[in-house]
């Protein structure tokens, strides 16, 4: 089927791709259709082209077969045999869970009711330990970072400036590597540490000194986990960050200060060493995802008893499809503008014959158990929250402290 993904695809390398996509795109559980820029989702924008994210650094490698690609298992093979291992695993669970009939109608109903009611009881019974947070673009608007997925905002009314032949072009490893002034005056614009977190960044911070959370995982580049005060071992950024970066060439590694220092002179950072391209690690199109992403969505969601997934709109893989790897019985609490993640029309005709879990957030079900929505803005549903679960004064203490901090600096 032509959808999105190919189409985004297609615009960013101006032609059809390898036979890879085909095989990714297919396991595309929500996607929505509608225009391409609707694939592009992260703290700065469009980040990535869903299709690519597994896909070999080097463009000349394109028309690497697939197949050699599976069949290399060997993990010493740095990231690369391990992302694979990882994205199969996850193909794996996925496809296991949609064709497992046995749960049909004998899921463990966690949730007293289906409501937000219900998974704040939840929460207060203290049977849940082990939240995962999965934060998208949403959590962060309030700070002031553009969402350059919407037309009529960031880049797209501003490819002149930036000297830009389309918006994504900005996160194409190709693109950079012939021009990289446009990203570094992008950074230099959406620098981070020129934005403080929002209410959303603070409730995660208080889940995690409540002891409930056992991991954050954000699409968000914005590092403003980091700066709520929420340990690195607590964050996975599923699509790089801005606090380290490597030459493209030697992989020597730089400081976030250094490349910030790099920045803010105007210059193209360039390696001490071989002279070549320093690159924030962000994920580009075409580039693979960080190693510890892999690793830790393989160990965290098996164990995870309550799902908080927050301002993402779910449409960018393989982050969007972790929704299916909880366990069958596990609450996943959506906090969103808008419905999302919701059973894609194919799955639902299949509904008659397949388990609910496995196929996306079951909103509009008659047999859902376990999916619910907080509709409206992240942070107002951050702050509905900390009432209902009387979190009010624990959370008032936080914000205070960071001010006192803004103060102290
Ligand atoms: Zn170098």
């Amino acid at each position: 089927m032509a959808d999105s993904k190919e189409v985004a695809s297609r615009v960013l390398t101006g032609e059809a791709e390898a036979p890879k996509e085909t095989c990714k795109g297919s396991t595309s559980t929500p996607a929505e259709g509608g225009t391409d820029s609707k694939e592009f989702e992260g703290a700065i924008g469009g980040m990535r082209d869903p299709s690519k994210i597994n896909e070999e650094e080097d463009s000349d490698e394109e028309e690497d077969d697939y197949e050699d690609d599976l069949d290399d298992d060997d993990i010493e093979d740095e990231d690369d045999g391990e992302d694979h291992e990882g994205f199969m695993s996850m193909l794996q669970n996925f496809i296991m869970s949609k064709l497992d009939l046995s749960g049909h109608g004998e899921v463990e109903k966690v949730l007293e009711e289906v409501s937000v009611e219900g998974v704040v009881k939840y929460i207060k019974s203290g049977q849940c330990k082990n939240i995962i947070t999965m934060a998208g673009a949403g959590i962060s608007t309030s700070a002031g970072i553009p969402d350059f997925r919407s037309p009529g905002t960031g880049l797209y009314n501003n490819l002149e400036k930036y000297n830009l032949p389309f918006p994504e072009a900005i996160f194409d490893i190709d693109f950079f590597k012939s021009n990289p002034k446009p990203f570094f005056v992008l950074a230099r614009d959406l620098y981070p540490g020129a934005f403080n977190p929002t209410p959303s960044h603070w409730f995660i911070r208080l889940l995690h000194e409540k002891g409930l959370l056992l991991r954050h995982y954000t699409q968000n580049i914005d590092t403003l986990e980091h700066v709520a005060g929420l340990p690195a071992e607590k964050v996975v950024e599923a699509h790089g960050t801005f606090r380290t970066s490597h030459c493209i060439a030697c992989h020597k590694e730089y400081s976030q200060e250094w490349m910030k220092e790099e920045i803010f002179k105007d210059n193209i950072p360039s390696c001490t060493e071989c002279s070549g391209l320093v690159k924030p690690d962000i994920v580009f199109f075409r580039e693979n995802l960080p190693t510890r992403f892999f690793h830790l969505m393989q160990s965290d969601f098996p164990k995870c008893d309550l799902l908080l997934i927050m301002g993402t709109s779910l449409t960018v893989q393989p982050f969007a499809m972790l929704i299916n790897n909880v366990p069958s019985s596990c609450p996943r609490l959506l906090i969103n503008r808008e419905k999302a993640g919701t059973v894609d029309p194919m799955m639902a005709m299949l509904q008659g014959m397949l388990s609910s879990s496995g196929s996306g957030l079951a909103l509009d079900s008659p047999r859902n158990t376990r999916d619910v929505a907080l509709l409206g803005d992240c942070d107002d549903g951050c702050v509905k929250l900390v009432d209902m679960l009387d979190w009010k004064e624990d959370f008032e203490k936080l914000l205070t402290s960071s001010k006192k901090d803004d103060k102290a600096e």
